[in-house]
């Protein structure tokens, strides 16, 4: 892609004061065997979105991009018969599970609203924090991110989103805000900002960070799924840590490059001084044969763990130079023109 991409989408900006004329909300939900919780989630939105909560703010239309990320139950199904019956919604379709951050990816890449939300379908995001992250942005805020103060459930997964939070930012290239996940909204300039982006490997809640413009906080306590259960298993957390790690940084690549050159110097510089004592004094032999032995087995060891950090990067870098889509859409549902449409 080429710089005046980035150039063109960075600056079209619409300055605070223009929040004040009508605009639009669009609100991105990846979802993904999430059938149970739809019909409740839908009825929060609609309490959470009423328009006389949207009319202050200067908002005419909510309406909301379901992400499909390749349900196997009926979500779709589910989804594709509301919007058939008036609900104001969008429903796309991915030809299968490409996993929660490329279903982000694509509804930044096709919202249109003039502010837009990202939520979990779960309700861990409540929409009840929508109306007071709007406030925000119609004061002039280009991102509001929630922030969670608590969060409930599994405390492993608690544990391991928290140092997530913390290991990302520590080593991330730029300032990362901590504990805090998808859920927010941003002005239509960060997103064209964002679907400016040439990558492919995405890592959206980082690179909202890295965009800049005004970004606030919302602080709440995360509440426990409402229905169903985690389709973030083990592994697609690994994904998701290592992914934001890659994205935001090359730090672990230095530090791999420094600690290989170092034992690298260090089992040279003792391998010299064992020969050398082997040619002055044979007899000293046993004991820096050891020596030799322990470092270079340590050596060996951060070697691999060196290559282990080199793979990760090169993976991604394959990858990119791949530069195959992130996702692949199967069907979009839209609502019929001649349906008079409901408040989501
Ligand atoms: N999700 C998705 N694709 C996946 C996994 C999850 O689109 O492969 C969606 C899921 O439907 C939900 C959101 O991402 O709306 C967060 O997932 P979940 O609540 O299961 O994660 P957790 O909160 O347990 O970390
Ligand atoms: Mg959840």
């Amino acid at each position: 892609m080429s710089r005046a991409v980035h150039t063109v989408s960075v600056q079209s900006p619409h300055p605070g004061a223009a929040r004040e004329q009508p605009r639009t909300l669009e609100v991105v939900i990846p979802v993904y065997n999430e059938a149970e919780v739809i019909d409740l989630l839908l009825e929060r939105l609609a309490g959470a979105l009423s328009p006389d909560k949207l009319g202050p703010l200067g908002i005419t239309r909510a309406r909301l991009l379901f992400v499909d990320d390749g349900s196997t139950d009926e979500t779709a199904e589910l989804l594709a018969e509301r919007i058939a019956s008036g609900l104001d919604a969008r429903l796309v379709r991915f030809s299968r599970n490409f996993g929660h951050q490329s279903a982000v990816c694509a509804g930044l890449d096709r919202a249109e609203g003039d502010v837009v939300v990202i939520m979990d379908a779960d309700l861990q995001d409540p929409p009840e924090l929508l109306v007071p992250m709007l406030e925000r942005w119609r004061a002039g805020a280009d991102v509001v991110f929630a922030r969670r103060r608590r969060r409930r459930g599994n405390v492993l997964k608690r544990l391991g989103y928290w140092g997530f939070y913390r290991m990302v930012a520590f080593l991330s290239d730029i300032r990362l805000p901590l504990d805090t996940g998808d859920f927010g909204a941003m002005d239509r300039r960060v997103v064209l900002a964002l679907r400016s982006l040439p990558e492919r490997l995405r890592f959206p809640r980082g690179l909202r960070a890295w965009v800049g413009f005004r970004q606030e906080a919302v602080e709440f306590d995360r509440p426990e799924r409402q229905a169903g259960t985690t389709k973030y298993a083990w592994s697609k957390l690994y994904r998701l840590a290592t992914d934001g790690i890659a994205a935001m940084s090359t730090r672990p690549l230095q530090a791999a490059q420094i600690g290989s050159f170092f034992f690298g110097l260090l089992t040279l510089g003792f391998l010299g001084m064992l020969v050398t004592g082997y040619l002055t004094r044979p007899s000293s032999i046993p004991t820096p044969f050891l020596l030799a032995y322990v470092l270079i087995a340590t050596g060996n060891a951060v070697q691999s763990f060196c290559l282990y950090i080199l793979g990760a990067y090169v993976g991604r870098t394959y990858l990119e130079v791949k530069a195959r889509p992130p996702y692949l859409v199967m069907e979009v549902v839209e609502r019929p023109p001649d349906v008079e449409g409901s408040p989501s």
